[in-house]
């Protein structure tokens, strides 16, 4: 049934050529048990192994079952060797971290069979050899003969019909030896055994055919099969051989996926503690990047909370000059947005963007034409999007709000505008020695009045009333104070509340004693504050056309506030301001929509508009195309304009015992733009009035939006988007969503913080990758002899390399696994000891980033040990099965 015919085996070592075999030729029976003896290095072993299929000969051929093995594929010798094959050897050569069992199934699991036909195999195949009830051992706990045993059994469980044995009692005491030989000889009645040895005695004893080789040579054969016998033979069986042959091909040797794994597991299994420690020095990567995605993550949902609290204070707002602030934004370098950042939290957001305006505001400056269609489109806009709507009509109050103030050098409390005691200390300010610096920095934080969203029910569920009532009226003002009931002194003191020596005093103080100032200057009580009452004249009591040539008389309009007299106060065309109600932001709460300082009502805004349409310098505006100033030819010396000019004292930074006296010239305005004040020396410029600064105009001059939360936010932009996608150039609207801005600056910095980061802990990724290549290396240096078994069982090339991909795969996952566990526990451990620090948890791997870092890490590992899983699969298996 097998024969070789005309082999020669060649191997080649270095440049010589050690010819093993020299034209062997040899015929088997189906059934006999052939002895092969001769010396040490006669080719008793490579003859054995050509026969099993496990090593090539160089030419000749190997007939089996009549059928050439010269065109046989790597595949065809795999399912030979697991069908027809089973192969003992000296040193038995079991897998020693598996059990007997184990050893004895792996025959079986390469094929294929089923777990619970597998098991039952194998534990007939072990009773049969004596070895009932020590399955679940480990070749370490037996002895050598039990070891022998095993392999037989091993040989045996995939019913073959050739039993190969390369000295099977080589390393065995002589009563062990002939049990084992008396067992080789029992199946030696049912199948072709073919055994090398070189103990002579044992040959003759049992064997019934003994061939002798002498270097690579047949030299004596007792029981020759020739030619003629074979072909009888073949024929004899032929039916059986072709149904045999049929069976057997169908059938193939495949080891499944699933069975690399439980092999790998178990070999790691036994090296635990190796295993656990390449795990963890895998997972210090894992851990790493992803601790780094846990407090982005961390950061980033903190983010979006505040978002819901920053956007109430932060409205989407809309104004007739605007900037487009994205295009700023992009033109910002990294550093400049963190700046930005920086200041925003500091100082306010409305201030960082006014410093960006400045800074690169002039070459995108954006005009919005707010027309009657667009308010009607707002207004119908989805009430569930939004909380409140407060519509500006450019009103300047500051002119005809007025307070009473005393200045320096002055006896008496006189009815000041806004406006005035506000330039007033501006200008004062900016004398002070060592102020100036400051003085920028802080008047923009000073709002004279300002206007009040228009839902009170918005602004209650953001703010408590610490007093009275939140106002309705037209007549009614409120005072928002800040979490610890502070108002600012200079909004106080621009608005009255202190006398000019009073505040002066304070700020030199302030300033001398930057370093140890007291802030806790001045208490006031609610009714002190309450009591406080202001003066809205109408703009027939303020402008009148003047008829003074003197310095200020090329102005048309010209105005002073000596012309308010007492009969002027309680004219109709006037009205008290009370303060009805103090405000406090509640608990818990950032930000809100309102800061700190004094808010009037939408009523008062209607009331402005109501007794100033038909005035006197409305008119004029009305027919001058709307605008005071710029109506009028520039350089005519009749140009248009309002202004005040005031007196103010303050004390000599040097020497604060002398008053000094300046003038506040306000509201000048020059046509065209040009500095026609400064020209003539009369100091400070301010922006033209227009109809709408005058309360002459129904056209709306800014709109707020204050969405219900951040998410409706989105569906508030959405709809804005929506007018400019349906509407021309001229009608597009510029909004301005400082919180979308901000938050994406914020996230953006982030991001590029997160992704440095990772790039950088990524580093220790490739470091534990190289590590676990090595490691992986190591082990198949280790299971170099497992390969060899596996080989010699027919299990294929595939299955070696499967087999240490899954070693990687097992390490990838716990690597994996153990990071992300830790992570999470270095998470929990910074969010308990650092929340009541930061009010936040810091650490929060999204469950999705915890997944692709366990896949990253699989990959990873995965990756690293393809080249020693290839290593593996092309070891040859007879070296394999030599090395010791
Ligand atoms: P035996 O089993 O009879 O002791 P072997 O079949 O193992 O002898 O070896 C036959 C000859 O082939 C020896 O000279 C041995 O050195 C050589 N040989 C066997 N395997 C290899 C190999 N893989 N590479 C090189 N030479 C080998
Ligand atoms: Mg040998």
């Amino acid at each position: 049934m097998l024969r070789l015919k005309n082999i020669y085996k060649t191997y080649k070592v270095a440049d010589n050529n050690v010819e093993a075999l020299k034209d062997l030729s040899l015929s088997f029976r189906k059934n006999e048990f052939v002895s092969i003896l001769g010396p040490s290095g006669c080719g008793k072993t490579t003859t054995l192994n050509i026969i099993g299929g496990l090593d090539k000969y160089t030419s000749g051929d190997l007939i089996i079952n009549g059928v050439s093995t010269k065109e046989f594929k790597d595949r065809d010798w795999d399912v030979y060797r697991n069908h027809r094959i089973g192969f003992i050897f000296q040193s038995y050569n079991l897998i020693p971290h598996q059990t007997i069992l184990g050893n004895v199934e792996l025959a079986l699991t390469i094929s294929g069979v089923s777990a619970k036909e597998r098991t039952e195999r194998a534990k007939r195949a072990l009773d049969r050899v004596g070895l009932e009830n020590q399955y679940y051992k480990k070749p370490n706990q037996l002895s050598g003969g039990q070891c022998q045993r095993v392999a037989i059994a091993r040989a045996l469980v995939n019913e073959p019909e050739i039993l190969l044995a390369d000295e099977p009692t080589g390393a065995l005491d002589t009563v062990t030896s002939v049990q084992i030989m008396e067992l080789i000889k029992e199946i030696a009645s049912e199948k072709l055994v073919i055994m090398v040895t070189h103990n002579p005695e044992l040959a003759e004893k049992y064997s019934t055919r003994i061939v002798r080789l002498l270097d690579g040579k047949l030299i004596e054969d007792t029981n020759p099969f020739s030619e003629e016998d074979e072909i009888l033979e073949c024929s004899n069986n032929k039916e059986e051989n072709v149904a045999q042959v049929e069976k057997k091909t169908k059938e193939k040797a495949k080891m499944s996926l699933w069975t690399a794994i439980r092999l790998s597991a178990q070999n790691l299994r036994s090296k635990f503690k190796r295993t656990l420690l390449v795990a963890l020095a895998g997972s210090i990567g894992i851990v790493g990047v992803s601790l780094v995605l846990s407090i982005s993550a961390g950061v980033k949902g903190y983010i979006k909370d505040m978002q819901n609290d920053m956007i109430s204070g932060n409205p989407i707002t809309i104004t007739e000059q605007t900037y487009d602030m994205n295009a700023l934004m992009g033109m910002m370098s990294t550093e400049e947005k963190k700046e930005f950042i920086k200041q925003a939290n500091e100082v306010g957001i409305d201030y960082a963007v006014q410093t960006v305006i400045k800074r690169f505001g002039a070459a995108s400056g954006i005009k919005n034409d707010i027309k009657k269609e667009y308010v009607d489109y707002l207004n119908k806009m989805p009430e569930e999007y939004r909380a409140c709507i407060t519509y500006g009509y450019g009103i300047d109050f500051g002119a005809s709000i007025y307070s009473d103030f005393k200045a320096i050098g002055q006896d008496s409390y006189t009815l000041t505008s806004i406006n005035a005691i506000k330039d007033n200390y501006s200008n004062v300010l900016g004398k002070v020695k060592d102020f100036s610096e400051y003085s920028s920095y802080i008047m923009p934080l000073v709002d004279g009045f300002k206007q009040a969203p228009s839902s009170s029910e918005y602004i209650l569920s953001q703010y408590d009333v610490l007093y009275g009532h939140i106002p309705t009226k037209a007549d009614e003002i409120m005072l928002v104070v800040n979490k610890n009931k502070e108002v600012m002194d200079l909004t106080l003191a621009s608005l009255g509340l202190y006398d000019q020596m009073d505040y002066i005093k304070i700020a030199m103080d302030a300033n001398e004693n930057r370093d140890n100032f007291d802030p806790s200057i001045k208490t006031l009580t609610y009714e002190e504050i309450v009591g406080h009452k202001f003066k809205f004249f109408a703009n027939d009591l303020i402008y009148k056309k003047s008829t003074d040539t003197s310095s200020m008389s090329i102005f048309n309009y010209n105005y002073s506030i000596n012309e308010i007299d007492s009969t002027k106060i309680n004219s109709s065309n006037s009205l008290d301001l009370k303060i009805t109600g103090i405000l406090q932001i509640k608990d818990g709460m950032q930000y809100g929509c309102l800061s700190s300082g004094f808010y009037y009502t939408q009523a008062l805004v209607d009331y402005a508009k109501n007794v100033n349409k038909n005035s006197e310098i409305v008119d004029y505006a009305n027919n001058h195309d709307g605008k005071i100033a710029y109506s009028i030819p520039a350089m005519k010396l009749e140009t248009s304009g309002i202004t005040y000019s005031y007196q103010f004292n303050y004390l000599d930074p040097d020497d604060t015992t002398k008053i000094v006296s300046g003038t506040v010239n306000s509201r000048l305005s020059a046509p065209g733009g040009m500095d026609m004040a400064s020209m003539m020396g009369l100091g400070q410029i301010s922006t033209p009035f227009t109809l709408n600064n005058l309360a002459g105009s129904e056209k709306v001059t800014s709109v707020k939006i204050y969405p219900n939360n951040f998410d409706t936010k989105d569906q508030v932009t959405n709809y804005l988007d929506n007018w400019n996608n349906t509407h021309g150039a001229a009608e597009k609207i510029n909004y301005t969503d400082t919180v979308g801005i901000i938050i994406g600056m914020i996230n953006m910095l982030i991001q590029s913080v997160t992704i440095s980061l990772v790039a950088f802990t990524a580093l220790s990724l490739v470091v534990s990758t190289v590590m676990i290549g090595i490691i992986t290396y190591v082990s198949v240096v280790e299971r170099v002899k497992e390969i060899g078994v596996i080989r010699s069982l027919g299990g294929r090339k595939r299955d070696v390399s499967n087999l240490f991909m899954a070693e990687t795969f097992i390490i990838g996952l716990s690597s994996g696994v153990l990071g992300i566990v830790i992570t999470y526990l270095i998470g929990l451990i910074l969010n308990l000891s650092l929340k009541s620090l930061i009010g936040f948890n810091i650490a929060a791997l999204p469950i999705y980033q915890a997944v692709i870092m366990i896949m990253v890490s699989i990959l990873l590992t995965s990756i690293s040990g393809i080249s020693p899983a290839r290593i593996a699969a092309k070891k040859d298996p007879v070296v394999a099965l030599r090395t010791e």
